[in-house]
């Protein structure tokens, strides 16, 4: 597309184009195809830098993340604990209860052999059936809680036994964090200070730019230019524009998102 055809024209960044349609930098910035070169270097352990820091600040996260899951596992584990005991506390009850039934059973029978009239025996009979009746039925709710206890000392200790084999992974992952974060705070040392070197080649002008840029783009600051479009926003970029970054000489910005146009 031919320069003229944009004078006039609306950016999509909302930027009136008028008499120079190549968005270069006023005054401008000149560079060198090999601080072009540079800067891209620099550009690429920024990135690494920026992963790094990233992952760095997600580790506390992650090992807080974890702990939370065990001390959930570890509530819930409590809470059946809990439930347990009041089954046990249940069964003890029912336990009183059905012995309490059976001395009432025992207690009627010896009386039976006091009663005189024959009236009185049966009556003390009746009791006796209601008691027993009342013991038998005591004693299967009895039973089923024998079960329910059982059943729940056994989800317990395999609750426990799981527990101890997740706080062990915890540990272990947690462990590991650390350690990962250790090798990432090292690595960073080192390479920051490299990254240093890197910046200290290029012009203070270049850099400054370069750095305006990355953050208010979140990091990237430099794009590469494919098939005549620009690697960072996709916009066609005008020949002007192109034959500049071509050139290599001064630095060229998108004119769609205002990055910094190089050759790859
Ligand atoms: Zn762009």
């Amino acid at each position: 597309m031919p320069p003229a055809k944009h004078a006039g024209m609306i950016t999509p960044t909302g930027r009136k184009m008028l008499k120079c349609p190549l968005r270069s930098i006023s005054p401008v910035i000149s560079i060198s195809k090999e601080s072009m070169a540079v800067l891209a270097d620099l550009q690429a352990r920024d990135h690494d830098l920026d992963q790094l820091r990233a992952r760095l600040g997600r580790i506390p996260e992650e090992a807080a993340g974890l702990r939370e899951g065990l001390e959930g596992d570890k509530a819930r584990a409590e809470e059946m604990k809990a439930q347990g005991k009041k089954l046990q506390l249940e069964r003890k009850e029912k336990e009183v209860e059905l012995a309490t039934k059976e001395e009432t059973v025992r207690k009627h029978q010896r009386e039976l052999n006091e009663v005189k009239s024959n009236e009185a025996f049966k009556a003390l009979q009746r009791e006796i059936d209601l008691a027993k009746e009342g013991a038998g039925k005591i004693e299967e709710e009895v039973l089923l809680l024998m079960e329910r206890v059982d059943e729940s000392l056994r989800k317990e200790k395999e609750e426990a036994k799981r527990i101890e084999g997740l706080r062990q992974e915890v540990e272990r992952k947690v462990g590991d964090l650390a350690a990962e974060g250790e090798r990432i705070r090292e690595d960073l040392a080192k390479k920051t200070s490299e990254r240093e070197e890197i910046a200290s080649r290029i012009a203070p002008e270049t850099l400054k730019q370069y750095l305006q840029i990355r953050a208010r783009k979140g990091g990237l600051a430099l794009v590469p230019v494919r098939n005549g479009t620009c690697g960072g926003c996709n916009m066609k970029l005008i020949p002007q524009a192109i034959v500049e970054v071509k050139k290599g000489t001064q630095i060229v910005l998108c004119d769609g998102c205002q990055r910094i146009l190089h050759l790859v």
